[in-house]
């Protein structure tokens, strides 16, 4: 059967010496992976579209195990991001974690449609490295891990100051800090920052400017929720780290001031 279906490229590792096996994130039926016969090849017709990041609609033809890539058309080619390095290293690091957390042959439209926003956002100019925590924050469901965000997790208190905590996995109200040791207090600009990232479609953000160290904090935490609770650590998180460590082999660019006040709206 021939199916012609509209998806991104969110892996594309070489098979033998002339194949790829190419993972498809599509938005009807969900993580697919195929054979593309002969698309190491650069003068093969599937070269191009099976590059990472690409958007396109390929045709699938499915048989008994897994399906063959016939072809494909780019709708977008998503260059900007394969342009440089540092919008690169993120957008991996967010197909590898929607990779690690969903299961093949399973439609999952709204990842789908967050993959899509993510990556236009990346394409179009956005903090790669905000964007890049909406996508970590708002995947946390698909690890099994459901934070209270809404209301203190132990009294269901929506006023007040909050902290997150590890042991109950959200926030918790001032009232309520006493029943954990380690809690980590959020400024109410913060508190709403993280409901932001967890709640609100990435497509209905207009601007995203966070401070470094607000990007750093809210990292840290969500990385040790994946990390302490699902046991998840990612491989392009290494090279994510290690760039950031090394700034001297990025390629020179005008400096971007750190913004005095987060600003997402
Ligand atoms: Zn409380």
């Amino acid at each position: 059967m021939l199916n012609q279906i509209e998806g991104i490229v969110i892996r594309a590792r070489p098979y033998g010496e002339n194949n790829k096996i190419v993972t498809l994130f599509t938005r009807d039926a969900g993580k697919i992976t195929c054979m593309a016969r002969g698309a190491k090849k650069p003068s093969s017709r599937l070269a191009a579209v099976t590059q990472p990041f690409t958007h396109g609609s390929f045709s699938v033809f499915k048989g008994k195990g897994m399906g063959t890539l016939q072809g494909g058309d780019q709708l977008e080619s998503l260059r900007h991001i394969r342009e440089d390095i540092m919008k690169t290293a993120y957008a991996s690091y967010i197909v590898e974690l929607i990779d690690r957390l969903t299961e093949q042959d399973e439609p999952q439209p709204s990842v789908y449609d967050m993959l899509y926003q993510a990556l236009h956002a990346i394409e179009e100019g956005y903090d790669p490295e905000a964007i890049s925590l909406f996508v970590e924050w708002k995947m946390l469901p698909h690890a099994g891990l459901t934070p209270t965000l809404h209301e203190c997790a132990n009294c269901g208190a929506t006023e007040g100051e909050f902290a997150f905590s590890f042991q109950e996995l959200g926030f918790l109200c001032h009232r309520c800090f006493h029943i954990d040791r380690y809690i980590i207090r959020l400024s109410p600009s913060l508190v709403k920052l993280v409901r932001t990232l967890y709640f609100v479609p990435i497509d209905r953000v207009g601007s995203v400017k966070l401070k470094k160290e607000s990007k750093s904090l809210l990292k840290g935490i969500v990385r040790t929720i994946y990390e302490e609770q699902a046991g998840i650590r990612l491989k392009s998180r290494s090279f994510l780290e290690q760039l950031d460590r090394t700034p001297e082999f990025l390629p020179k660019k005008e400096e971007v001031q750190d913004p005095q006040e987060d600003e997402l709206s």
